[in-house]
């Protein structure tokens, strides 16, 4: 399969774009004068897809189902007890049904932690995005046996599903919801099998202070005691880290999430200290987190609050400039991920969207990674490619009414029994 985008806006100009197979061909003005697609791109710009790096995607199920409470309170009372009622189908439709609003929102690729993996691993193969997914361990009442046995259960059934653009991972929860032998046994067996891991870290000051307690230091400084520290290790959140921990995270090769829309709404207590762990040089990217959290997946909105909420909270308009809030959604996350994509370059994988110049936000066009950033929103995405593959054309996707059919369907199973 080869695709030729024709007379798209790139670098300041209009030039063709040749995708062969799964990949980056050509970007020139003569590129591909045959292919088996041909988009005229006339009046669009193209960007490399986005990467949303911290997502629990079924989670939209649960949008707008508790809002305004205290984390612990949303967690324990709210989110917790109607997770325990989510089967396999509702996890399948609401997947799916994230992985539909990834699409219309520029999303290429995701980082996944949720119930149930089968059914999460189904509904991501189906839709074509590219991932990364882990089954949540969780459970400090659970020996290393049973941690043992589930995790490399989940991990067979990702297996199952494993391709180009599906990698399985392990998503131990969080420092207070693993215990230290488990999170020992994680890091061994990730080594053993070459997997990424992605875990919460140091989202509260609780998180830090009960840390201090039951272990006699700060999380990153726990991890680091226990071996935990590592370049296979992806943290979401990183709000609560002191100097001496960003040293440790950056030293060992560990990467940070930032994720302004969940802290910001959750009341986390403080802010993803960005210019200091870039100062580490820690790669940071975006993530949304879950649809309770945030309420929706778009990476655009997550650039601009991202960009925004380092600027009033370090009180300097200068601190994290559009372009580097469009690298941290694209080639950061690529990068965390270990794919060769969030570039638009010859040789790169063939992930990228198509967003539409003649819309409102992006009038005048004194400069694109200005209206990116701060003025769109992913309805401007008009196509989208994932692996050389056509997901989304003129804003269609294909099986869409089906796929919201079921989801809604799913919502009403859950929420009347
Ligand atoms: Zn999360």
């Amino acid at each position: 399969m080869s695709i030729l985008i024709k007379d798209v806006y790139f670098d300041g100009k209009s030039t063709n774009i040749y995708i062969n197979d799964n990949n980056i061909a050509e970007i020139s003005e003569k590129a591909g004068n045959k292919a088996d697609k041909v988009i005229d791109a006339r009046g669009k710009a193209v960007l490399p897809g986005l990467v949303n790096m911290h997502t629990h995607a079924a989670m939209s199920l649960l949008r707008g189902y508790a809002d305004d409470l205290p984390l612990n309170q949303w967690l324990e009372e709210k989110i917790w007890p109607t997770e325990a009622k989510l089967k396999p189908k509702h996890i399948e439709s609401g997947t799916a049904f994230a992985c539909l609003e990834m699409i219309k929102s520029g999303t290429t690729c995701f980082l996944d932690m949720y119930w149930h993996p089968e059914a999460n691993a189904k509904a991501t193969s189906k839709s074509g995005l590219r991932s990364v997914l882990n089954a949540v361990i969780i459970g400090t009442n659970k020996s290393v046996e049973d941690c043992r046995r589930e995790t490399k259960k989940n991990l067979s059934a990702l297996r199952e599903y494993e391709c180009e653009t599906l990698k399985p991972s392990l998503g131990p929860h969080a420092i207070y919801t693993v215990t230290k032998e488990q999170l020992e046994w994680i890091n061994s067996f990730s080594e053993e099998q070459n997997l990424l891991v992605h875990m919460h870290l140091s989202e509260t000051d609780q998180e830090v202070k009960d840390c201090v307690k039951d272990h006699g230091s700060r999380p990153a400084e726990y991890l680091q005691n226990i071996g935990f520290l590592s370049d296979n290790k992806v943290f979401a959140h990183c709000v609560h880290l002191n100097k001496k921990e960003a040293g440790l995270l950056g030293k060992s090769g560990c990467k940070a999430v930032h994720c302004p829309t969940s802290n910001m709404k959750l009341a986390v207590g403080g802010t993803f200290p960005y210019s200091m762990l870039r100062s580490k040089e820690i790669t940071c990217s975006l993530g949304t987190d879950g649809c309770s959290s945030n309420n929706n997946l778009d990476m655009f909105e997550e650039m601009k609050f991202a960009s925004l909420l380092q600027k009033f909270s370090s009180n300097n308009p200068t601190v994290l400039p559009a372009r580097e809030a469009i690298q941290m959604a694209t080639s950061a996350g690529a990068e965390s991920l270990g794919f060769n994509a969030g570039r638009v370059e010859e040789g790169k994988l063939a992930d990228l969207i198509l967003v539409d110049l003649k819309e409102l936000s992006k009038i005048p066009l004194h400069s694109l990674d200005s209206n990116i950033v701060y003025s769109a929103n992913g309805s401007v995405v008009t196509h989208s490619i994932v692996n050389g593959e056509l997901l989304m054309e003129d804003r269609k996707v294909e099986g869409e009414e089906k796929t919201i059919e079921k989801f809604n369907k799913a919502v009403e199973d859950i929420f009347q029994t």
